[in-house]
C-alpha cells in the first residue's frame, strides 16, 4: 500500500497549478488539485481573459469615430454594460469547464475546497477532510493589495470587482501606475466613463522604456484621460447620493462614481499553514524558492505569482513545465525568466521585449538606439493624430538587439514575434537583412538603418 494518498497534491487551480496537475496526471501519477474559488485562476476568471474582452469592448468607440474618414456613417451608438458582462461570464464559464475537463481527462482528482498545510506531507481541506501527499506544489497566486490605512478605503473596488460591477459608473478614479491600472483606465475611458488615473510617483509604468511611457501618457491625455501624478488619496467619503468624494494629499478633491485600487498584488500565503510545514517566505509574504522552484522544505515546491518572480500567466505555465521536468522526468530544468515578451493592452498598446534603454545602459557600455515615431497609415484617413513609436536597443559591440519596444496598434502581437528574434539573440544586421513587409506598420522595425542616437557609458551622444 502507498504511504501517501497522492504522489502530488497541487494547491491552487490557476495557470500554473492546472498545468502541473495535468502533466503529472498524464504521466500516470496519483494527483489531486484543490481550488477554493474557480478553476482557471486569476488569468481566466478575473485577469487576462476577461480584461482582454473588456479591452476589445472599449475599442469600438474609437473604431466608430475612425470609420468616418473611410466613408462610413455609423448610426447612433449605445453601449450596454449588462450585455458585455453576461457574454463575458458565459465565455469564462466555458473556459472554466474546459479547465476542469482537461484535469479530468488526465485523471486528476478535482477538489473544490480551500487547502491548508497541516505539516510537510498533510493537507487539511475546507470540506473537513485531511489528505497526505508525497510532494506538494503551491500555486496559490496572489490577490489585489488593499489600502487598509486609508479612511474610507472600504468604498474602493479592485480589479476583482471591476469585472462584476452592476452598472457602469459615470466617472472613476483608478489609483496605480502599473499595467493593470493603465489598462483599466483605458477600458473605462473607451466605454465612455470619465476617467482619472492617480499615481503617487512622477511617472506611470516606471519599468517600461521611457519612450513607451511618454508616448502612452501623451496619447492617453490627448483622448481625455486625466492623469494625476505625485499625489495620493488621504480620505474617501461616501455622499448621500452614493457618489464618492476623494481627497488628495495636495488638498484638492474630486467626486467620482467608483474608486478602483490597482496598487499592486500580494501573495495568497495568509492562512495557508506555511508555518506548520516550515516553509519560508520573503518579507513581502511571497514563498521563497530556489532556481528550480523548490522551497526550503524538500518535498514542497512553489510556482507562479505566489513566488513573486515574473507575474505573468505564460511564466507560471513555464514554471509548471520545468517543475514536472525536474521532479518527475529526472531532467532538472530551471525556469528561464530572461527576455519575456509582454504587453500593456492600453490604447495605444505597448508591446515590449528585452531591456529598456535605461536598463540596457546600466549593462552595456555602448548602445545604438534606433527610434521611429510616425502616424500609422490607418490614421491618415481616420484623422486620428496618435503616433506610433518603434524602438530597438542594440549593444553596439556585439550588434545584438537587446530591447525592442513598440507603441501603437497591434504592438502586443509584434512583441510576441520580436520575442523570438531577441531570444535567439539576433543582431541588428539580421533585422537589416530581413525584407520589409509592405504596407505594414511593422516594416519600420526592419528599415531603421541608421541609429537615431548612441549611448556611451550611460550618456546620450548625438541625435
Ligand atoms: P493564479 O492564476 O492566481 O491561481 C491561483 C489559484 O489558487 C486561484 O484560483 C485561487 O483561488 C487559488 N487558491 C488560493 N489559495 C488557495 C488555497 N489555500 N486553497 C485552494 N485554492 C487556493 N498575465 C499575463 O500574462 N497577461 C495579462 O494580460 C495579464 N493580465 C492580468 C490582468 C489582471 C487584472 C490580473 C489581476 C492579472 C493579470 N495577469 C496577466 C497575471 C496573471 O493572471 C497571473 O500571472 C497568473 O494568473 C498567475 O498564475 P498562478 O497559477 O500563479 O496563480
Amino acid at each position: 500500500m502507498a504511504q501517501y494518498d497522492y504522489d502530488l497534491f497541487v494547491i491552487g487551480g490557476g495557470s500554473g497549478g492546472v498545468r502541473a496537475a495535468r502533466l503529472a496526471g498524464g504521466m500516470g501519477k496519483r494527483v489531486a488539485v484543490a481550488e477554493e474559488y474557480r478553476y482557471g485562476g486569476t488569468c481566466v476568471i478575473r485577469g487576462c481573459v476577461p480584461k482582454k474582452l473588456f479591452v476589445y469592448a472599449s475599442q469600438f468607440s474609437e473604431h466608430f469615430e475612425d470609420s468616418a474618414g473611410f466613408g462610413w456613417t455609423v448610426g447612433e451608438t449605445s453601449f450596454d454594460w449588462s450585455v458585455l458582462i453576461e457574454n463575458k461570464d458565459r465565455e469564462i464559464d466555458r473556459l472554466e469547464k474546459a479547465y476542469r475537463s482537461g484535469l479530468d481527462g488526465a485523471n486528476v482528482t478535482i477538489i473544490d475546497a480551500r487547502a491548508e498545510l497541516a505539516d510537510r506531507h498533510t493537507i487539511n481541506l475546507s470540506t473537513g477532510e485531511t489528505v497526505t501527499a508525497e510532494r506538494i506544489l503551491i500555486a496559490v497566486g496572489g490577490k489585489p493589495r488593499l489600502h487598509d490605512s486609508l479612511p474610507g478605503g472600504e468604498h474602493c473596488i479592485s480589479s476583482n470587482e471591476a469585472f462584476h460591477l452592476n452598472s457602469l459608473p459615470k466617472s472613476i478614479l483608478i489609483e496605480g501606475g502599473g499595467y493593470i491600472a493603465v489598462e483599466f483606465a483605458n477600458i473605462f475611458h473607451g466605454l465612455g466613463v470619465d476617467t482619472t488615473l492617480l499615481y503617487r510617483g512622477p511617472e506611470i509604468l516606471k519599468n517600461f522604456d521611457i519612450d513607451m511611457r511618454h508616448g502612452l501618457v501623451e496619447a492617453m491625455q490627448a483622448k481625455g484621460i486625466n492623469i494625476v501624478l505625485n499625489e495620493t488619496m488621504t480620505k474617501i467619503d461616501k455622499r448621500g447620493d452614493g457618489q464618492l468624494e476623494v481627497k488628495f494629499t495636495g488638498g484638492t478633491s474630486v467626486i467620482v462614481g467608483e474608486v478602483m485600487l490597482a496598487i499592486g498584488r500580494v501573495a495568497n500565503t495568509q492562512g495557508l499553514g506555511l508555518d506548520n510545514a516550515g516553509v519560508e517566505m520573503s518579507k513581502s509574504g511571497a514563498i521563497t524558492v530556489d532556481e528550480f522552484s523548490r522551497t526550503n522544505i524538500d518535498n514542497i515546491w512553489a510556482i507562479g505569482d505566489v513566488t513573486d518572480r515574473v507575474q505573468l500567466t505564460p511564466v507560471a505555465i513555464h514554471e509548471a513545465i520545468c517543475f514536472i521536468e525536474t521532479v518527475f522526468k529526472d531532467n532538472p530544468t530551471k525556469p528561464d525568466h530572461e527576455t519575456v515578451a509582454t504587453a500593456v493592452f492600453s490604447q495605444p498598446e505597448i508591446g515590449t521585449v528585452g531591456l529598456s534603454e535605461d536598463d540596457a545602459s546600466k549593462v552595456y557600455d555602448a548602445l545604438e538606439i534606433y527610434r521611429a515615431s510616425f502616424r500609422p497609415m490607418r490614421h491618415t484617413l481616420s484623422g486620428r493624430q496618435e503616433k506610433m513609436i518603434m524602438k530597438l536597443v542594440v549593444d553596439a559591440k556585439s550588434r545584438v538587439v537587446v530591447g525592442a519596444h513598440v507603441l501603437g496598434p497591434d504592438a502586443g502581437e509584434m512583441a510576441q514575434v520580436l520575442g523570438v528574434a531577441l531570444k535567439a539573440r539576433l543582431t541588428k544586421d539580421a533585422f537589416d537583412q530581413t525584407m520589409a513587409l509592405h504596407p505594414s506598420a511593422a516594416e519600420e522595425l526592419v528599415t531603421m538603418y541608421q541609429p537615431t542616437y548612441r549611448i556611451s557609458k550611460g550618456e546620450r551622444v548625438g541625435g
